[in-house]
């Protein structure tokens, strides 16, 4: 008896294995990139285009001024600071650290759920019927 029910449970039993293997190697590439040592900003870099108000400047022609900006924060309000060339390269590097650190963060903490969510169902199939 039950022989449907076995099939089936052990079909759900084999998807959730699979996904828990592609979700280990999602959860170790994730430590590898919070494991770098490179140093970061926690930040975001944008591009501002403005007039700068001289007269007779080609900004005038439409031909806006492009500089970047850094966004940090602090004591929770955004500080926006221009870079110039010499800084901006080396920011944009620190900054994309910090942001790839917060994805891997982000992805960990997605993977740990959906683990967790697999290992209680798994738990609750291998469960032996009585
Ligand atoms: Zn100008």
């Amino acid at each position: 008896m039950g022989t449907v029910t076995s099939f089936l449970r052990l079909d759900r039993m084999k998807v959730l294995r699979h996904q828990m293997q592609r979700d280990s190697e999602r959860v170790r590439a994730a430590l590898e990139t919070i494991q770098h040592r490179e140093e970061m900003v926690a930040g975001s870099v944008f591009e501002r285009r403005r007039r700068c108000g001289k007269r007779g400047c080609r900004c005038e022609q439409g031909k806006l001024h492009v500089g970047q900006i850094l966004s940090v924060r602090r004591a929770g309000q955004p500080v926006w600071t221009s870079m110039n060339a010499s800084s901006s390269e080396m920011t944009v590097t620190l900054v994309g650290n910090y942001q790839r650190f917060r994805k891997a963060r982000r992805e960990l903490m997605q993977t740990f759920q959906r683990l967790i969510e697999a290992v209680d169902e798994l738990g609750c199939l291998k469960l032996k019927e009585s």
